[in-house]
């Protein structure tokens, strides 16, 4: 019980989640950076008091956040753990799996270092596109959509607008996390088993630790982060603030790679400062607004002909 309790304070210990002490420093050094560039003065005293500003974190829409971040460690701890077991439990399974079936790993002559970069990049690329597959399943999908759209009722962001999910997407993000890590680390246990073992596979995620320590936590601010022409490859916070704003939530599906929504032709620039409104729009609320825009590009066009077919039969357009 007192594991319950005391779970949502260990995310701020825990290097491994968003939220961990060093990255949100590292938001705040880079956030204040940002607006003092922004306002062409340097004004500690005036950026201490709007950090602190109560009007923001103790919005209804902020406690909210927190309300859900609670709701979604109970159930992690009295659900999801004892059911599942831990992600070193898939990747044992999975490991064990691929020896019973194909044998022996073909040998290969690769040092620690090698091994460790091949599984960090692997592992963000099939992280980071699986997330962006169940993100654009969530918008699309009027039965997911239901859940998402907790997400996106927020009018406020902060850092741990992150954790205003669904109990149900906290699930389906949990499932998706369990199969991805089990697959791609049972298949590096089963491939380097002489020279690794699941437990220091774990310790590896040079990407993800990368991105939450460039500010990933502003994503979810008023703080407006633009990468200007980088936006091609990677999404800025300015970009995700745009896919909470009213009218733009079917565009920049994407976690950290923009690449995905480039392919489907989501991808928004974020550009100049704008003013956003945050929070579901009126028809959002009904589940109309605008289509999602894929129908423009070439690339996947018959995959999305068949999509936007079905969308277009029953004369709804769905998911915002
Ligand atoms: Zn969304
Ligand atoms: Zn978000």
């Amino acid at each position: 019980m007192l594991e319950v309790l005391t779970a949502p304070a260990d995310f701020f210990m825990d290097a491994g989640k968003r939220v961990y002490w060093l990255y949100l420093l590292s938001a705040l050094v880079v956030a204040s950076l940002a607006v003092s560039i922004q306002e062409g003065r340097f004004d500690p005293a005036g950026q201490v008091k709007k950090l602190f500003d109560r009007r923001y974190w103790f919005a209804r829409s902020s406690i909210f956040d927190v309300y859900l971040m609670l709701i979604n460690s109970i159930v992690k701890i009295s659900l999801l753990m004892p059911l599942f077991g831990s992600h070193l439990a898939a990747t044992i399974l999975v490991g064990a799996f691929f020896q019973d079936t194909f044998g022996d790993a073909p040998q290969f002559e690769l040092g620690w270092f090698w091994i460790g970069l091949l599984f960090s990049t692997v592992f963000f690329i099939i992280e980071d596109l699986s997330r962006f597959c169940l993100h654009f399943c969530m918008h699309r999908f009027d039965s997911l959509w239901f859940f998402h759209r907790t997400h996106h009722s927020a009018t406020i962001l902060t850092p741990l607008t992150l954790f205003r999910v669904h109990p149900i997407e906290h699930i389906l993000y949990f499932a998706r996390s369990l199969i991805v890590f089990g697959l791609v680390s049972g298949v590096f246990v089963w491939l380097f088993s002489q020279r690794l073992t699941g437990l220091q596979i774990l310790g590896v995620d040079m990407f993800g630790f990368l991105f939450n320590f460039a500010a990933a936590n502003l994503r979810h601010s008023h703080i407006w982060i633009s990468f200007g022409r980088f936006e091609k490859i990677f999404i800025s916070p300015a970009q995700h603030q745009l896919h909470h704003s009213v009218g733009n939530s079917n565009s920049n599906l994407g976690s950290v790679l923009s690449i995905w929504d480039g392919m489907l032709g989501t991808r928004l620039y974020a550009r100049k400062k704008k003013l956003l409104e945050f929070g579901l729009g009126p028809n959002e609320q009904r589940r109309g607004e605008k289509k999602m825009p894929m129908e423009r590009h070439t690339f996947f066009q018959s995959l999305t002909d068949t999509i936007l077919a079905k969308k277009d039969c029953d004369g709804s357009s769905k998911g915002v």
